[in-house]
């Protein structure tokens, strides 16, 4: 990592910690290594990434539908899965430092780090065992899911059967997913316990590639909604010895993670996944996963599309492409320039003097039932406003000592600074505008 870099993570993750966002988990206790706890800030940002998924990918779409598996699940599916088999990440130690490496991220056989000799390639199994019930025997053990996706294709028939849905048709799903990565780093980029975002689509395998790009286009334009900009972002295609042992193509969507080798890191993966996983469970499970085609009453086992992203890292590359530093009129400031629609807070309502703080909580209890808005009434407006800029808060609303008399207050937007001065009548609705359509100026 060059110092640049190095810098803009220490920054980031300082000021996650400052504001709320992240913590690392155990902290007290000296810190366990690579997981991470989400706070007060943080819990909303990951909420509104989530939504912002969910709506996008299921709601707002009358052929994706939702749900929420198990996390511990039957050992039998990551049987059929691959995964017990195929699971395994080969590493590489150095002999001289005792830095440790994935085999394939390490060039030539000797360190990365410091030049020393390494170590055959050893394979570490990356999913997490546990036992189930009072027997501590093979028998009792399960695992916690590596991914959420398996018990989408366990369920499709449940599904089909349920809800009547017809292909071409989605099966989505937000939730935990466990790895004992052996090289948990870079914050929350790769961390053991993390949020996949997935969704498998399922159709008829002359129609795969045309779903495949159709798929890679909508995952790119949400991206983009989320205010990501367009030069930090782009897609790669695996080549053929890149591809999974489940798919037939694959894309990843990757973001300019700083500490990235070649400054690029997977964001997310879009694959065709063929017929493989279904016929994976049709043969472990000896049941009937196909689907009958009803028009052309004949049996098929679907190709299956799939989108699969982390909260986590899609939370990461929305703060560093947010983050900035900036000098205004000589002071500096640090931005979190968020989208509206992310900002854990919307607006804080700011007294000018602790002399208004009765009449402006007024105003702070008038928006609360619309909006996740603050009351911040300690240290000199300045201060307060740095506050709001660095955790992302669109707009702050002031109450000053014109407003006694003219009964209107101050709305400072964060990114441009311009101010309106709106009466406190229409705050809600010119706020409810705000978040709808942006800051006029900005347009
Ligand atoms: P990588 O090559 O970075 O290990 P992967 O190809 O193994 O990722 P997938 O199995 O495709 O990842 O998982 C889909 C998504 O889940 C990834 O694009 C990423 O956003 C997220 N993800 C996977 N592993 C982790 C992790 N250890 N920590 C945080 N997010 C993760």
């Amino acid at each position: 990592m060059t110092a640049d870099v190095t810098d803009l993570m220490k920054k980031l993750v300082s000021l996650c910690k400052r504001r709320g966002y992240v913590f690392q988990s155990g902290e007290i206790y000296g810190g366990l290594q690579s997981s991470w706890d989400y706070g007060p800030l943080g819990v909303e940002l990951k909420k509104n990434i989530e939504t912002s998924w969910w709506n996008f990918m299921v709601s707002t779409r009358p052929d994706v539908v939702g749900m929420d598996s198990a996390i511990i699940t039957h050992p039998d599916v990551w049987k059929a899965s691959g995964h017990l088999k195929n699971f395994h990440d080969p590493m590489v130690d150095c002999l001289k430092c005792k830095g440790r490496f994935r085999q394939d991220h390490v060039e030539g056989d000797s360190c990365p780090n410091c030049g020393g000799k390494l170590t055959e390639p050893r394979d570490f199994g990356l999913m997490f065992k546990t036992q189930m019930g009072a027997l501590e025997d093979d028998s009792a053990t399960v695992y916690l899911r590596p991914e959420t996706c398996q018990s989408i294709f366990v369920n499709f028939k449940n599904i089909v059967t349920a809800t009547r849905q017809k292909l071409p048709f989605g099966i989505a799903q937000t939730g935990k997913a466990f790895r004992n990565e052996i090289t948990a780093r870079n914050f929350v980029f790769r961390s053991r316990e993390f949020e996949q975002m997935e969704m498998e689509f399922f159709c008829i395998p002359e129609e795969a590639e045309k779903w495949f790009e159709y798929w890679l286009n909508e995952r790119m334009q949400w991206y983009s909604e989320l205010g990501i900009k367009s030069d930090n972002i782009r897609t790669r295609k695996h080549d053929d010895s890149e591809l999974a042992h489940y798919a037939s193509s694959c894309l990843d969507i990757e973001y300019t993670f700083p500490f990235a080798t070649g400054g690029w890191g997977e964001l997310e993966g879009i694959a065709n996944r063929t017929d493989f996983d279904l016929k994976a469970h049709i043969e472990e499970s000896g049941q009937d996963l196909s689907y009958l085609d009803q028009i052309n009453n004949k049996k098929i086992v679907p190709f299956v599309i799939e989108t699969s992203g982390g909260i986590g890292r899609t939370m990461l590359a929305v703060l560093l492409d947010a983050y900035r530093e900036e000098e205004i009129e000589g002071r500096e400031r640090i931005v979190l320039g968020l989208h509206r629609n992310l900002a854990p807070i919307k607006a804080a309502v700011l007294p000018l003097s602790k002399k208004l703080s009765e009449n402006a909580l007024e105003v702070f209890n008038l928006i609360r039932p619309h909006f996740p808005v603050q009351f911040d009434e300690t240290g000199s407006i300045g201060k307060r406003y740095r506050r709001m800029d660095e955790a992302g808060t669109p707009f702050c609303i002031t109450y000053d000592f014109d407003s006694l008399e003219d009964k209107s207050v101050t709305i400072r937007e964060r990114d441009s600074l311009d101010q309106i001065r709106i009466p406190v009548e229409t705050l809600v609705e010119t706020l409810k505008n705000l978040m709808d359509s942006g800051w006029p100026a900005a347009k």
